[in-house]
């Protein structure tokens, strides 16, 4: 997608909806009852890091309003991410050849990088290929960071995506580590802690910041966002938006780049493969498809498996005629012609379910995905074509 014309240097984009809970979270601010930890929560996608930001601005803005006056020096540094006591951290995939305090170092310059690809281009896709997470040596620099007196006001920390500070990638003690910031937040320090998957994190952190819901967009400010700060024509921008359940960021990934699909767009599309080919007449179509996948990375397939389920409920729509049930409209013919040929039984549906959430366990325990998906395949074929199963070709595990 083409960037939009400016200064090299530009201000983040206006956060978009959300009107209620900023008009909330300001008068919070205002009376002093705002917690010192939060943790806003909601969807992939929906800006909660942009509206992470607006806050962070308010808390340093010179205007004692419940909306920061976006005209202020602290507030234009703020909007320029140049804020001395706004710090931004978020998951980066793992530098390389770097460990001990080289990796500390390695992962400020990494994270200083990306702040100026986000000042460069700052309406991104919620979703890349790589594999991201918030390790250590990153809790290392807040902690350094919080220890500093702040510049001008706050300071103010914000940790987007604080669930990937579980994940193998990162560690427990980064987790702790984080967690004795929030205990004792040094000086005025305030904490914004965003998750999409809150579950996901610590009890003993979720415990020590105050969770505020952020509730997805609706589509028509998705599809208005694409046509007028992406410039998107007008039947993509509709289409995006449909598949975007509310959530920018993620229409933005099913948007083609460079003439590829989207990240997103690509997962649905696999997914689509894997349902048809789990459920088709032929028992071995499931296996090549499974063996197309990777032999590591498990934790990608998480995605994927969204797409699985949203293609199931399709089927199972397609197949019992209520065509407007459909979530994936653009594929509706698809679905029909795959539905007189492998006979689906939409009763028979519901019980495939258990299947992909048993694949989304193995997932999260980084299980080899040419196995997590041979087994989804074998799972949902004993539960969608019982009769099928004893046929040979069956064979891998
Ligand atoms: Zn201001």
């Amino acid at each position: 997608m083409a960037a939009p014309a400016g200064p090299a240097v530009s201000a983040l984009h206006p956060v978009l909806g959300h009107e209620e809970l900023r008009a909330s979270l300001g008068r919070a601010y205002r009376r002093g009852d705002l917690p010192g930890s939060v943790l806003l929560h909601g969807p992939r996608g929906i800006g909660k890091q942009r509206l992470a930001l607006w806050l962070a601005q308010l808390v340093v803005c010179q205007e004692d309003e419940s909306s920061p006056c976006g005209r202020c020096g602290p507030c234009r540094m703020a909007l320029s991410l140049e804020h001395p006591d706004i710090h931004w951290y978020f998951p980066l995939p793992r530098p390389k050849n770097a460990s001990g305090d080289r990796l500390v170092d390695a992962l400020e310059i990494a994270r200083h990088r990306e702040l100026a690809e986000i000042r460069a281009e700052p309406k991104r896709p919620s979703w890349s290929d790589e594999i991201q997470a918030l390790y250590l040596g990153t809790v290392t620099n807040i902690r350094a960071a919080a220890a500093k007196r702040p510049s001008m006001a706050g300071p103010v920390f914000i940790v987007g995506q604080a669930e990937l500070l579980v994940p193998q990638e990162a560690s427990q003690e980064a987790a702790n580590a984080l967690l004795k910031l929030l205990e004792e937040p040094p000086g005025d320090a305030r904490f914004i802690l965003t998750s999409s998957e809150p579950g996901m994190l610590l009890a003993t952190i979720r415990s020590r910041t105050v969770a505020v819901h952020v509730p997805p967009l609706r589509i028509d400010q998705v599809r208005t966002f694409l046509e007028e700060h992406l410039e998107v024509e007008p039947k993509v921008a509709d289409w995006a938006a449909t598949l975007s359940q509310g959530s920018p960021g993620r229409a933005m990934a099913f948007l083609p780049d460079e003439g590829e699909p989207g990240p997103l767009e690509g997962l649905r599309r696999r997914a689509f493969e894997t349902v048809v080919a789990a459920t088709s007449t032929d028992p071995s179509a499931g296996y090549e498809v499974a063996i197309t996948f990777p032999p590591s990375g498990a934790r990608k397939l998480i995605d994927l498996f969204g797409f699985v389920e949203e293609w199931l409920r399709d089927l199972a729509a397609a197949a019992a005629n209520a065509d407007d049930l459909v979530f994936n409209q653009d594929a509706l013919a698809r679905l029909k012609k795959h539905v007189a040929a492998a006979a689906i039984d939409p009763v028979r549906i519901p019980d495939a379910f258990p299947a992909v959430e048993r694949a989304r366990e193995l997932a999260r325990g980084n299980v080899n995905p040419q196995l997590v998906m041979s087994g989804l395949v074998r799972d949902l074929r004993r539960a969608l074509r019982p009769a099928a199963i004893a046929q040979p070709g069956a064979i891998l595990p």
